[in-house]
């Protein structure tokens, strides 16, 4: 018999690795930015044609690259970055591994031109498949200038499975702006099918936030700055008010480099706590240093994920550090916020980590105080009127747990006070009509039929009830739009500015009536009719918000996405007491659905009780 093994050629294996680093045209877009960043360019441009798919181009002022090393630096593991596996666990630079360049050559056709300040003249390389076609010497300016064109020309596959230019283009602006964000005293520009797109002026993390958030944030932005012999923290917490409905401008960088981390994310949503509405996101853009021997971040290039050596105490150190730093906006002059003498002292923060350490450190009443609410730089919430005020505003109104069941008619009042808030009128209403529906528990809504009952969820219903009607808006009749009084501007982050131009048609057939204006705003000039005028902008952020986690569902395209986003978006919150009316109006318009029996994500909409089974259950006992 054949023996049947095959070494690969070098290109299918290198097409193969590719795949691993350079995933769509912002893997590439991030690689080139931080090569460039590394060369210790201080002008870096960045050139999109048709979102990334025919043309990443990254030109930079740096140190340029020898004839030698400009065609080396394309060969697999050839960096200049690390010479020794140690050197791995101490890298500063943002590139490692040298992995990227021959990624790149591998799955695109790569033209290069370099030249250092001492060169006459600089080099010109073209690659593709990872075989250089040409090199020659060339006029050109110091620095490196790297082109990525037809990304996965040689691996139709890979091509085909890229998303739409806007999807693209959204990643390609995410990595470009945690760049930016990451190195604000380096000039960054962004040209997008010959349109100058972003150009960020060098200058400080604040000048960089507001030119990326907007001007609006520059009295918006509270300072975050804590120093520990084990790691620092500095960078932007907005304040309070600037929180919004859609998650988005949220940015942690460890040793300068981006990271997600639901943990410290969690760190940063805690220490907000009281003084925002549970489903708000904080703006804020955080950098921690910290010995990178005690971080794993090298787990492979595009992993954005991150392991500490001791994650609790991350976690504390994150979350008082921007306690502090909102106790000293709001009110708070009297307390001493400066980090404890005793944090500064403890083991753990100032001695290399080792498991056994780990141990003793953790066990130490001083590690437990840490954490603990005696600590100087723990807010006492009660010492802090401010964020009191903020709890009644949006905290959620007390539970009533005496909504059911219906008290004797003779226990209602004769006449309804002046003081009736909703929910007495509810009361009355129902005792005037023991048929009609009732609300439980703010949540479901209880309707006699006539083999028994059903128990309705409302918000699923009015979930299911909005998904119908939206569907119909697009098909048929648009939904009427409600002009605003008073227009409103909507200042975006980039990234969802796009997704909004992607959707205007459609979200005009929905009621939205909106303008672009400048590059990130818009004008929202009217609503659909159903949507409290003062929460136009609530509304569309909550829009946004919704639409990103139904992007990860493939299944389902834009217009779907768009019709359930806005569905569960508007839909009836639990919790929310209704009248009779509208119960009956939910009731109605529930069976009038093609499809009454479920949510659009397929939660149940209501459960229906048969007289027949009730007494079977009451028959067996229970
Ligand atoms: P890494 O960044 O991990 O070293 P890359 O494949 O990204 O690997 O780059 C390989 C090498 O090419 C780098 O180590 C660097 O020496 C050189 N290089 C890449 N881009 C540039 C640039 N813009 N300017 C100067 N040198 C560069
Ligand atoms: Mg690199």
């Amino acid at each position: 018999m054949a023996d049947i093994i095959n070494l690969l050629p070098d290109n299918i294996a290198n097409q193969i690795a590719a795949g691993e680093v350079i995933q769509r045209p912002a893997s590439a877009v991030k690689e080139l930015l931080e090569n460039a960043v590394d060369a210790g360019a201080t002008e870096i441009q960045l050139i999109i044609r048709d979102a990334g798919k025919e043309l990443v181009q990254v030109i930079d002022n740096g140190s340029g690259m020898s004839d030698t090393d400009a065609r080396m630096c394309f060969e697999r593991h050839a960096t200049s970055k690390i010479r020794s596996i140690d050197d791995l666990f101490q890298i500063r630079t943002m590139g490692f591994r040298g992995e990227a360049l021959a990624s790149i050559a591998a799955v695109a056709q790569v033209e290069l031109k370099s030249k250092r300040q001492d060169d006459e003249l600089g080099t010109f390389i073209e690659i593709d498949n990872s075989v250089i076609r040409r090199q020659e010497p060339c006029q050109a300016p110091v620095g490196t200038s790297i082109a990525m064109k037809n990304l996965f020309f040689n691996v139709p596959a890979r091509r085909n499975f890229l998303k739409s230019n806007a999807a693209e283009m959204r990643h390609i602006v995410d990595e470009f702006i945690r760049v930016a964000l990451a190195f604000p005293h380096l000039q960054f520009s962004l040209n997008s099918n010959g349109q100058q797109m972003f150009h960020f002026e060098k200058g400080s993390l604040k000048q960089r936030i507001v030119s990326i958030l907007g001007q609006h944030y520059n009295s918006k932005l509270v300072t975050v700055k804590e120093s520990t012999d084990y790691m620092n923290i500095h960078g932007f917490v907005g304040k309070p008010e600037t929180a919004k409905k859609t998650r988005g401008d949220q940015f942690f960088f460890v040793n300068n480099r981006f990271i997600k981390s639901s943990y410290l994310n969690h760190a940063v949503m805690n220490a907000f706590a009281e003084t925002i509405p549970s489903d708000s996101f904080p703006l804020y853009v955080l950098f921690i240093d910290l010995d990178p021997a005690h971080v794993d971040i090298n787990v492979h290039p595009t992993k954005q994920e991150i392991k500490f050596d001791d994650e609790r105490i991350l976690y504390a150190f994150v979350q008082s550090a921007i306690k502090h730093a909102l106790a000293q906006f709001s009110v708070t002059p009297a307390l001493d916020f400066d980090l404890d003498p005793g944090i500064q002292q403890l083991d753990a923060l100032t001695q290399p980590f080792t498991e056994e350490k780990k141990a003793q450190s953790t066990g130490t009443s001083i590690y437990k105080t840490f954490t603990s609410a005696n600590q100087a730089h723990v807010i006492d919430k009660t010492a802090n009127s401010n964020l009191q005020h903020w709890k009644e505003l949006y905290g959620p109104p007390p539970a009533r747990d005496n909504d059911f069941p219906l008290p004797p008619p003779s226990e209602f009042p004769a006449a309804p006070t002046s003081t009736a808030s909703v929910i007495d009128e509810r009361w009355q209403e129902a005792a005037h009509d023991q048929k009609g529906p009732v609300q439980v528990h703010q949540q479901y809504i209880l309707s006699q039929i006539k083999s028994g009952f059903i128990l309705v969820d409302q918000r699923s219903a009015h979930e299911r009830i909005l998904y119908e009607r939206y569907l119909r808006a697009l098909a048929e009749k648009p939904i009427a739009t409600q002009q605003s009084l008073f227009p409103q501007t909507l200042e975006l982050l980039p990234a969802d500015a796009i997704i909004v131009h992607e959707m205007l048609p459609d979200l005009q057939a929905l009621g939205y009536d909106l303008e672009p204006f400048g590059q990130h705003t818009f004008v929202v000039r009217g609503t659909p009719a159903d949507i409290q005028s003062g929460n136009e902008q609530a509304s569309i952020e909550g829009l946004l918000e919704q639409f990103k986690n139904f992007s990860t569902e493939l299944k389902h395209n834009r217009r779907e996405r768009l019709v359930r986003s806005m569905a569960r978006n508007n839909a009836i919150p639990s919790g929310k007491p209704l009248t009779s009316r509208e119960m009956q109006n939910i009731i109605d318009e529930l069976f009038a659905c093609s499809m009454p029996n479920v949510s659009p994500g397929g939660r149940g909409t209501f459960i229906s009780f048969k007289l027949n089974d009730l007494e079977k259950m009451f028959d067996r006992g229970f």
